[in-house]
């Protein structure tokens, strides 16, 4: 996992595409979001990656990825440095003053990582407690609206796990699927049911609805050929097996 987070820190990782191109399509994401984006090497991989792969196949046009803190994710689309901006975004009222979204891929939700020896009750326990989130995500308007108070914060999800294994925080909120990543071998550690319910879409600089139709449609075909299914159940083997590593 350490190799993970280190490697996650690189400022600009290619995903076995192009070189520097202006034809492409550019995708922006945070490769510390497993299965959804993650590092094998160098290379980023992931259910989002391929969602962007695809879309740009569509378009006829080559494809580069690059990864950065999750709060600089949305802002890249919106200066125009990156067309797709693709992280387990969940698609939320106050971002849709800023970007346009696609139709949902997914619906999830974040939950509450806990450790066995203090096990999560209900909401009304986390009132007053350290929490740990990743900054700029759900969870930290979770805790910042819903809890009145501020989040501990962490540039990932194991980053905010690994302060709960050290005492450091009471409790950490993130989504379901690397928050499952992240306790994954860890016999101490538990995910509480779902907190929210909140969709994952891809999020683009307002005003250019070609490009989201293109999006939509890309997204409708990989649900309903099983291409996205397939991803989902690769992705997060493949998650598993180097968070064992
Ligand atoms: N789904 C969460 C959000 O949009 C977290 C995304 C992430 O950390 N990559 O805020």
């Amino acid at each position: 996992m350490n190799k993970m987070i280190m490697a996650a820190v690189a400022a600009l990782c290619v995903c076995g595409c192009s070189q520097n191109n202006d034809d492409a399509i550019k995708m922006i994401t945070e490769a510390t979001f497993p299965p959804y984006e993650f590092l094998r090497g160098q290379e980023i991989v992931g259910i989002d990656v391929e969602i962007c792969r695809a879309i740009a196949q569509k378009l006829g046009k080559k494809f580069q990825c690059e990864t950065v803190d999750f709060d600089s994710v949305i802002p890249a689309v919106i200066s125009g440095k990156a067309d797709l901006a693709a992280a387990g975004i969940t698609v939320t009222e106050d971002r849709k003053k800023n970007v346009d979204f696609s139709i949902p891929y997914v619906t999830t939700g974040i939950v509450v990582v806990y450790s066995k020896s203090n096990p999560y009750t209900g909401p009304a326990q986390l009132k007053g407690k350290r929490i740990g989130v990743q900054g700029g995500t759900t969870s930290e308007t979770y805790v910042l609206e819903q809890l009145g108070q501020e989040p501990e914060r962490s540039r990932s999800p194991a980053e905010a796990v690994a302060a709960l294994k050290a005492g450091r925080v009471d409790f950490v909120i993130a989504d379901i699927d690397p928050a499952k990543n992240c306790v994954k071998g860890e016999n101490d550690l538990a995910i509480s049911d779902f907190v929210t319910s909140e969709d994952y879409a891809i999020a683009i600089k307002k005003g250019r609805p070609d490009l989201l139709k293109i999006i939509d449609e890309t997204i409708a075909e990989i649900k309903s050929d099983g291409r996205l299914a397939k991803w989902v159940a690769e992705f997060t083997a493949e998650a598993d097996s180097l968070k064992n590593k």
